[in-house]
């Protein structure tokens, strides 16, 4: 059976199947697949009645919420294509986004529309300005929000985006998408060099939700538990787009918060979540947390970011379920390769790296040289995807798309190998090895010896400018509550598991490292405060 074309495909299919299975829960409420479906009919009437156009770019930079998913489908059923912001940019990040991507319509929070979008959006193509009241952790218990009543006042330059979804308006009729429409234009999450929007097509985003929900079955109207944000690839495609295409309720938290992660898992009993290794630790450090929060799972995927093994193992130990690795990137539309069911991730004996999977049907993974020849098994080179779900390119930027994605095969800028088992291991970023005296130091290697410390919580290893070496190795951690430990401790620790180059001989203790909201520690901030 084909994948539906695209993800309002799925949603219909959803609404035909269970239009009264709760499609999301947030907090104390739930709206329906039946509901959630008016309220973003009545979102793309408006926005085609305000001369929305087939094609046009609508700008959605709110939190995990309702209002998100709602803003979503009714821009999509308007025709638009979507340009996911994520709610921590700062005013000229979002300028620059309104403007590369040509965005008419912004669907923002009332509170960042008064604390600085409105002046952003001035100076921008935006002509259709929606406000949600989002629901904050402090007000949580406040259902107002979710009952879709307003509780501030309203500016009169913005509408807002629950009465315009209550106002029971019809979505346009012509406007069907096909898979191949452009869906998202997504801005990469910027860990490196200046966003560039990657346009992920309807086809990529279904493709990679039917491998996904036929690949990890779960009973149809299950909970998923959205922990990665849906303004992030990884939220929209495993989260959003697997659960509408197994009519499931997707749980909302608004942002990541350990203590009330925890309550919505007692609360919902989720069967899937996914999230990034960062989340998954900061879950095991959370007091009061034991093996029953985790009962009603039977699968938790860890995506977007280097998975330590030793966090593998310590969560099995403590909590019961398995991580299952898997690698993904913007530009692949999320994964492109993952642990198949019934296996486990093997360990790379000579590295201790654990295997980010196996590629998908119809996804080619070949290790490159710099000419993009292919590498022996087992040599390390440059990760090329090919597949359904690697993006067309980067929105208006031909050159930048010919140089990432020559022939349609896209140059990860990872280093990694495969073992003759075609198992996949990610080394590194291209970008982020450590050349010391000469020497390659791959950062991951050194924080997974890091992550096998009892005192450790985070890790994250950078090179530092050395007048001797060129470069040395420093180590930035944040420890685990209540533990102690002295930075020369950690440093020795390390030289008795690595070579002399390779362990670091600085280790700064911090309290808590700098991340992305999608949960990625920050070596480039790490690498600037050095
Ligand atoms: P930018 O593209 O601006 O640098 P970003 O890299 O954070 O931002 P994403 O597309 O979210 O953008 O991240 C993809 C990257 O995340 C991959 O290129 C890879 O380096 C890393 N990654 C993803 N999954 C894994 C994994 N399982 N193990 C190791 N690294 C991973």
């Amino acid at each position: 059976v084909d994948p539906p074309a695209t993800l309002l495909h799925a949603f219909a299919g959803a609404v035909e199947r269970a239009p009264d299975h709760p499609a999301l829960a947030y907090f104390d409420g739930r709206l329906t697949y039946r509901e959630t479906g008016a309220l973003s009919d009545s979102v793309a009437g408006h926005l085609a009645a305000k001369g929305l156009r087939r094609g046009d770019r609508v700008a959605v930079m709110l939190q995990n919420s309702p209002h998100f998913v709602i803003a979503l489908l009714g821009a999509w059923k308007a025709g638009a294509t979507v340009v996911p912001l994520n709610p921590m940019y700062k005013s000229a990040e979002v300028a620059h986004a309104l403007r590369d991507a040509e965005a008419t319509a912004l669907i923002c929070s009332d509170r960042a529309w008064e604390a600085y979008l409105r002046d952003t959006a001035a100076d921008s193509p935006v002509r259709i300005a929606l406000t949600a009241c989002e629901l904050d952790l402090q007000t949580r218990n406040d259902t107002r929000v979710l009952n879709f009543e307003r509780v501030a006042p309203r500016a009169s330059d913005a509408e807002d985006l629950v009465t315009v979804a209550r106002q029971g308006l019809a979505a346009p009729a012509d406007r069907e998408l096909t898979a191949g429409d452009v869906a998202l234009i997504s801005y990469t999450s910027g860990t490196s060099g200046t966003p560039k929007g990657a346009m992920n097509a309807h086809g990529g985003i279904m493709y990679n939700a039917e491998r996904q929900r036929t690949g990890h079955p779960i009973a149809e109207g299950s909970a998923y538990f959205a922990l990665a944000p849906l303004f992030h690839i990884t939220g929209m495609v495993c989260e959003l787009a697997t659960c509408v295409a197994n009519a499931g309720t997707l749980v909302l938290a608004y942002r990541f918060h350990p203590g009330v992660v925890l309550d919505a898992f007692t609360e919902h009993r989720p069967a899937y979540t996914v999230g990034p290794s960062t989340a998954f630790m900061a879950l095991a450090a959370t007091p009061g947390v034991t093996r029953e929060h985790f009962a009603s799972f039977q699968v938790i995927s860890s995506g977007g970011a280097p998975l330590p093994p030793a966090l593998v193992e310590k969560f099995r130990a403590d909590f019961g379920p398995y991580i299952r690795n898997g690698y993904g990137l913007t530009e692949c539309t999320a994964p492109c390769a993952s642990v198949p069911p019934e296996k486990e991730a093997p360990v790379d004996p000579v590295s201790g790296t654990l295997s980010v999977g196996v590629p998908g049907p119809e996804t080619v993974v070949r290790i490159v040289d710099e000419k993009g020849e292919d590498v022996p098994f087992g040599e390390q080179g440059e990760i090329a995807v090919s597949g359904p779900q690697v993006v067309p390119g980067y929105w208006r930027r031909p050159e930048a798309t010919a140089e990432a994605i020559p022939g349609g095969e896209l140059r990860t800028g990872d280093i990694g190998f495969m073992d003759e088992g075609g198992w996949l291991y990610v080394v590194d970023r291209k970008k982020d090895m450590i050349n010391a005296s000469g020497f390659k130091v791959w950062p991951r290697e050194v924080e997974d010896v890091l992550y096998t410390h009892p005192a450790v919580r985070e890790a994250a290893v950078v090179g530092v400018p050395d007048a001797y070496r060129g470069e040395s190795v420093k180590a930035y951690v944040s420890l685990r509550p209540g533990a102690e430990v002295a930075p020369a401790e950690i440093s020795a620790y390390c030289e008795e598991r690595l070579a002399a180059y390779k362990y670091p001989r600085a280790v700064e203790i911090l309290p808590e490292l700098p991340k992305t909201t999608s949960g990625k520690i920050l070596r480039r901030e790490l690498r600037s405060r050095s």
